[in-house]
């Protein structure tokens, strides 16, 4: 069954119910063409007759179905539908989901390891034990004074810790 309206800006809409689908055609005359939009909705089957309530830009098609009642509206020439859920509490929770995401740059930084007087750090590989310390890795440009064993700048001509003159 198809239903038909003349709406007031002078275009006819015809809606048809085919399975769960609503199909609205909004046929719009102007100087001698015709314009035709349809649209489909999945809105349900109908349980009653749609009914139109005329706008001053279109209408607004409902349609009672079993989940409730479905608006479509027209405006101008665009069909789209408006949902609205009487009677049946329909929860409206957001889906609140988790965003879990594994960040590896968020990674707390490796704390250095102390036993005793002796200290590790990782980053860059050092090793202090008392007021010696060593670093490891990476560090062919590191020296280290010959005499006390504390590192000195390439730079440097004296070691700052015991005055050894550097070689
Ligand atoms: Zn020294």
């Amino acid at each position: 069954m198809i239903y038909h309206w003349q709406l007031g800006t002078g275009a006819q809409i015809s809606a048809d119910n085919e399975g769960a689908q609503t199909v609205v055609t909004l046929v719009q005359a102007s100087a001698g063409q015709q314009q035709r939009t349809s649209n489909s909705f999945t809105t349900g089957i109908w349980i009653a007759p749609p009914h139109m309530t005329l706008t001053p830009t279109g209408g607004i098609l409902k349609i009672i179905t079993p989940s409730g009642e479905s608006l479509i509206e027209i405006q101008g020439n665009s069909i789209s539908l408006q949902t609205s859920h009487s009677g049946t509490s329909q929860s409206t929770s957001s889906s609140s989901s988790s965003t879990f995401t594994a960040d590896t740059q968020s990674m707390p930084p490796m704390q250095p390891m102390q036993m005793g007087n002796m200290q590790m750090n990782m980053q860059p590989m050092t090793m202090r034990m008392g007021d010696r310390e060593l670093t490891m890795g990476a560090t062919s440009q590191q020296r280290f004074c010959s005499e006390c064993g504390t590192p000195v700048k390439p730079t440097d001509k004296f070691c700052a810790s015991c005055g050894h003159k550097l070689g």
